[in-house]
């Protein structure tokens, strides 16, 4: 027995569900399939969550202002969008690149997403070495509870299968694809891998990476009104409280996948209480504990996205590096868009502007 779909996308977390949903707005038939449950597995099952806009690689900026762009669409406008908290974000930059801040504010700020230089701020004093810029439409969002909502869409208009690891795709001559699940077989035109760090398994050949981003709670007796991010020190704290953060260590592992990684250590609790220490400004810190995270990475930072077989509709949605939360609505417009033009006329045009994020560029040449 054989079941039917233009459309197999590979992977439950915050990506493969946007993908899915965005396609299914769009009128294709989609099922999305997930070796565990929706978001409980990869990078979207502990992700931070912070949604804001400057970053020190234009594309990514202007990837993270499409997806600012399309969270007012269908099906965003009332799923992902719903799933976020408007909490500000104070970001800190080397004082060298104070030109960088102003050229994004140039570009980026209006009265829907404002930007502001700003020198000192809350209960932070000002440093002379750092540039410092206010995001105050920046949010902290439930990347799980969107990522459920987002899967509700897909149950309701196409078809998601939980506990389902596909092991292997089957390409036939003509291109398309069989997928076995248990004694029933998917066929498929399209197949997305979604599959953040694990992509490696199905598609070895990709430049990919699992890194780990061991995520610290960390108590101090400085109050936390909003989150801060210094890009000198590489470190950030969200709070999940007045006198508890969440944030990252710079002790990053890296394997080819998630189940390689080292698991954290003293050194990573010793390494969150310096960096929260330092962000904090003085006063106690104590790390109540570091939970394993990890993220797919591409060698230069940028999503890989795209067609990467050509006579086989084989996509690549990985490589969120550490940032895809902020990106999905975005990847998931413009893959929707890619998709929905190969299934149409067997086009797989990539738009020039977005060529930077083409995914072709992890697979040998
Ligand atoms: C600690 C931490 C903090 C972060 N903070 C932020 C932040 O503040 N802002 C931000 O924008 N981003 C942040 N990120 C990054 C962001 O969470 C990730 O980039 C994003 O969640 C990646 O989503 P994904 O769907 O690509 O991957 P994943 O969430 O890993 O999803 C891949 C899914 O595919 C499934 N899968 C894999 N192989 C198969 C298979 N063969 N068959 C079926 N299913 C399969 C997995 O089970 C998994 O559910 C953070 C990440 C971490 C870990």
């Amino acid at each position: 027995m054989s079941m039917d779909y233009q459309v197999a996308v590979i992977g439950a977390g915050i990506v493969g569900a946007s993908i899915a949903a965005r396609l299914l707005h769009l009128g294709l038939s989609v099922v999305l399939l997930e070796q565990g449950s929706v978001a409980s597995r990869g990078a979207s099952a502990s992700s931070g969550g912070l949604l804001r806009l400057y970053d020190a690689d234009p594309l990514l900026m202007q990837l993270t202002a499409h997806s600012l762009r399309v969270m007012g669409e269908a099906p965003f406008s009332d799923t992902y969008t719903r799933a976020l908290r408007r909490s500000g974000v104070l970001y800190r930059a080397d004082i060298a690149h104070e030109s960088a801040l102003e050229a994004a504010i140039e570009r980026y700020a209006s009265a829907e997403y404002p930007l502001r230089r700003v020198q000192g701020f809350g209960p932070w004093s000002a440093r002379a070495d750092r540039a410092e810029l206010y995001e105050p439409h920046a949010c902290v969002g439930d990347v799980r509870g969107a990522t459920a909502r987002l899967c509700q869409r897909v149950r309701r208009d196409g078809l998601l299968i939980e506990h389902c690891r596909v092991e292997f795709i089957d390409w036939q001559a003509d291109g398309s694809a069989h997928i076995q699940l248990g004694e029933a077989r998917l066929d498929c035109q399209t197949v997305v891998l979604a599959s953040g760090a694990w992509t490696h398994r199905l598609l070895p050949e990709l430049a990919l990476q699992s890194r780990a981003i061991p995520l610290a709670r960390v108590q101090t007796e400085a109050a936390w009104p909003l989150p801060l991010i210094d890009a000198v020190s590489g470190s950030y704290a969200i709070p999940l409280g007045p006198h508890l953060v969440q944030s990252g260590c710079g002790l990053r592992d890296r394997a080819l996948l998630p189940e390689q990684l080292a698991r954290p250590d003293a050194r990573h609790i010793e390494d969150a209480r310096q960096r929260v220490g330092q962000l904090a400004g003085g006063g106690r810190v104590r790390v109540l504990d570091v939970v394993p995270g990890f993220d797919s990475y591409s060698a230069d930072g940028r999503p890989l996205l795209g067609f990467v077989d050509e006579p086989r509709g084989l996509y690549v949605a990985c490589g969120l590096s550490g940032v895809g939360f902020k990106f999905a609505p975005g990847i998931a417009d413009l893959a929707a868009r890619q998709i929905q033009g190969y299934l149409h006329d067997g086009q797989r045009s990539v738009d020039p502007h977005w060529a930077g994020l083409d995914a072709r560029r992890g697979m040998p040449s």
